[in-house]
């Protein structure tokens, strides 16, 4: 479901709890003593009372049943973890009874364990999100939001997600067969042309041109297929990440080299500034090394003749922060949340035509998350672009990545 509509399904039913539990709490006791206040009024004051009592507990009853249907769970738990209250959905997704909820701690509702990182999580952050499975014979994946409030307490929802994450599976191994599939052919069609354009000295001028062009588009379809693999790949986690000590100023400098040849031909200037001495961080050199890569490569790609790409690198005592600047066509706002999707492209008119997959930031996003770390971009249409990424000093937290 739409985050948004999690969002406000979760407060109405956050609400719905929280009216029900002032309902239960007042009980006749209070009404009495309104009725004792009131004096020659107290009749009409206790028939207005009842009227709103009853409109509010109408109210509780609606909410519940909305978010029943949406199938949202929704529980309160205090500053020492224990559970205040759930609704029905909660206590289905938990695999319990809604009774035996409130009063537990929650270590006792689930057996996974993340279950109580993530709320001790949002105790400490203010908010914290993860997955949890439950141990039935279906197994099913909840996603855990957690958001502490002012009082101490925090609520939690959780939302089913288990459909969601096969369908993602199923995808993902769909377009790994299929890249698969198409490797081979396409490398040898690929290897042809290449020989084609070599020997196409005597052909007509029109009929070598054609050939180039073979040679080109099959060059991005091979491509295109090996970066699906690489996503797939470090994706479903099925690469583990080799761990060693990066040195991320000297992986910097060496990417640099590496595209020293495609900045040339297009008349751009690489410049590596390092803030003083940069700890080394524990990852993938390999694969971090194809993330600057491929934002240096688009910074480059997108830069004017003549203009300058700068990389910056710093560190502070948690993490080591890399930065891409190019002076290029910049990213409209609208595109921003969307350039770090699968198969994103821009508009060809406002990069000059420039090709590319689609694919680079992906496979960027996923290689700097793999390592626990964060990616992001900061652009302004017409005002280049600025990519950056940060991994933290201590690596990857192994645990929570899949396969590693
Ligand atoms: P591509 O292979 O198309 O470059 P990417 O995933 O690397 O695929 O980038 C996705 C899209 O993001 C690009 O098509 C382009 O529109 C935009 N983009 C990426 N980097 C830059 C940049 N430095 N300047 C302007 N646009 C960029």
């Amino acid at each position: 479901m739409d985050p948004a509509a999690v969002a406000a399904v979760a407060a109405l039913a956050a609400a719905a709890l929280l009216l029900a539990v002032g309902l239960q709490r007042r009980g006749p006791s209070g009404l009495s003593a309104e009725r004792a206040r009131a004096g020659t009024d107290a009749a009409q004051a206790t028939a207005r009372a009842a009227e709103a009592e009853a409109r509010a507990a109408a109210w509780v009853q609606d909410v519940g049943v909305l978010v029943d249907l949406v199938g949202i769970g929704v529980i309160r738990v205090t500053d020492d973890l224990t559970v205040i209250s759930a609704n029905e959905t909660a206590a289905r997704l938990l695999a319990r009874r809604a009774a035996g909820l409130p009063g537990r701690s929650v270590m006792e509702v689930s057996t996974d364990h993340r279950l109580e990182e993530i709320v001790r999580g949002a105790l400490q952050t203010g908010a914290a999100a993860g997955e949890l499975t439950i141990r039935t014979t279906e197994a099913p994946t909840l996603l855990v939001r957690a958001r502490r409030l002012s009082s101490g307490d925090a609520w939690l929802v959780l939302e089913d997600v288990t459909e969601l994450r096969r369908l993602q599976r199923i995808r993902t191994e769909f377009i790994d067969n299929l890249a698969h599939e198409l490797r081979t052919p396409l490398t040898t069609v690929s290897l042809l042309a290449e020989t084609l354009a070599l020997e196409a000295g005597n052909l007509p001028p029109r009929t070598a041109d054609r050939i180039a062009k073979i040679e080109v588009e099959t060059g991005h379809l091979v491509q295109m297929v090996n970066e699906l693999l690489d996503l797939s790949k470090i994706e479903s986690g099925s690469a583990a990440l080799l761990l060693s000590d990066v040195d991320l100023a000297r992986l910097a400098d060496a990417t640099v080299e590496r595209l020293s040849l495609f900045a040339e031909r297009n008349g751009v200037r690489m410049v590596v500034e390092a803030d003083g001495a940069i700890p080394l961080v524990r990852g993938d050199g390999e694969r971090l090394g194809q993330a600057l890569l491929n934002l240096l490569h688009n910074a480059v790609k997108f830069s004017p003749a003549g203009g300058e790409v700068v990389i910056r690198v710093r560190a502070d005592e948690h993490e080591v922060v890399v930065t891409v600047q190019d002076h290029g066509p910049g990213i409209p706002r609208a595109a921003l949340t969307r350039v770090f999707e699968r198969f994103y492209k821009g508009d060809r008119a406002r990069t000059r035509g420039v090709g590319g997959t689609g694919l680079g930031l992906s496979i960027a996003r996923h290689v700097v998350e793999a390592h626990g770390g964060r990616i992001w971009v900061d652009s302004e249409e017409g005002s280049g672009s600025i990519f950056g990424f940060a991994v933290p000093l201590a690596g990857p937290d192994l645990a929570a990545t899949p396969g590693a």
